[in-house]
């Protein structure tokens, strides 16, 4: 059995097409399937459109949640309520085509346990793409793992990588990172990334700077370790620096006019200690949120 995981957040106008997409090319694939759609606190009528959606057709499942827990969380309910044997994770505004599961599932048959989708061409405006192109390279650059460039949730994978993902409860999902953490046979396809088909996007900035730095700071060190060289470095040219000023000081008599300098080594000092603070704060907010072990997401209502 394949299980098709969807979040969906205000997708009342994307719902009607993705649903008969969706079951149109599961169909095609010929194996027994089930959608599960995770309502991520909706505030229109996704939730009512979803439950009719169960009442035809009880391959279609919805989970509810009690509020808006954003969308990795949404993906990680339905990951963790899966049954199938292959399990794949498509946006529900039908910018990752569900006609690819098709490849995907070719893939996973050729032996492959994972196969992630990489955005070739996204029809997105400039300011967004070059966003994140760097971000994906600066990612891949600072992480201890080969988190792959422009790949997204959009994947197909095998139960027993499933069952890994799913044993690892991080506060800070980040499931492509955790998914190419775990190893196993992995694949990239390309594709052309639709526009979103209906609707605005439902990602804020906020949620996806949120997103952006969970990446960095779940899957690199290097920020903290950023941060030791330089306060090493810096450290070291003041010791210099200070010898230096001393020798002039006390040698030459001529005292440095220095207010300028002053000024800038202050201003910019405390830059870089805020900064550290700044970068010191994430990991420790991590950490408060790990050991806290508060749920990820609470399901208030449940049609399976
Ligand atoms: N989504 C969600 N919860 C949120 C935000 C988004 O479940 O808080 C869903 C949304 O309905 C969509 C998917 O996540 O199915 C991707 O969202 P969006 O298209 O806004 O993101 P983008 O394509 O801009 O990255
Ligand atoms: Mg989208």
């Amino acid at each position: 059995m394949l299980s098709l995981i969807i979040p969906i957040y205000n997708e009342e106008s994307n719902i009607p097409n993705l649903l008969v997409r969706s079951v149109e090319a599961l169909t095609a694939l010929s194996i027994p399937f089930e959608i599960i759609l995770t309502d991520d606190g909706s505030s229109d009528n996704s939730l009512q459109l979803l439950r009719a959606a169960h009442q035809k057709d009880n391959r279609i499942k919805v989970l509810s949640f009690s509020r808006n827990f954003g969308h990795q969380a949404a993906i990680f309910a339905g990951l963790s309520h899966a049954n199938g044997d292959f399990i794949a994770v498509i946006d529900g505004d039908l910018q990752d085509p569900p006609e690819i599961l098709a490849d995907f599932y070719a893939k996973l048959l050729e032996g492959y346990d994972v196969v992630y989708a990489i955005r070739q061409k996204r029809k997105e405006n400039f300011l967004k793409k070059a966003a994140y192109k760097t971000y994906y390279r600066t990612l891949k650059a600072m992480s201890a793992i080969d988190i792959p460039l422009d790949s997204g949730d959009f994947c197909m994978m095998r139960r027993e990588v499933l069952d890994k993902v799913l044993a690892m409860p991080e506060q800070s999902l980040f499931i492509r990172g955790i998914r190419t953490w775990v190893g196993y046979n992995q694949i990239g396809l390309a594709y052309d990334r639709d526009k979103r088909f209906t609707g605005e996007p439902k990602f804020t900035f906020k949620k996806l700077m949120q997103l952006a730095i969970n990446g960095i700071i779940s899957f690199s060190n290097i920020p903290i370790k950023l941060l030791t060289r330089t306060g090493m470095l810096i450290i070291l040219f003041s010791v210099v620096y200070i010898i230096y000023t001393l020798i002039k000081k006390f040698f030459f008599g001529d005292v440095p006019q220095g207010f300028t300098t002053l000024i800038i080594f202050i201003s910019l000092f405390s830059g870089i200690q805020i900064l550290g603070l700044g970068i010191i704060g994430e990991y420790l907010v991590r950490i408060y949120d790990e050991t806290r072990k508060r749920p990820l997401f609470i399901v208030k209502e449940k049609l399976l």
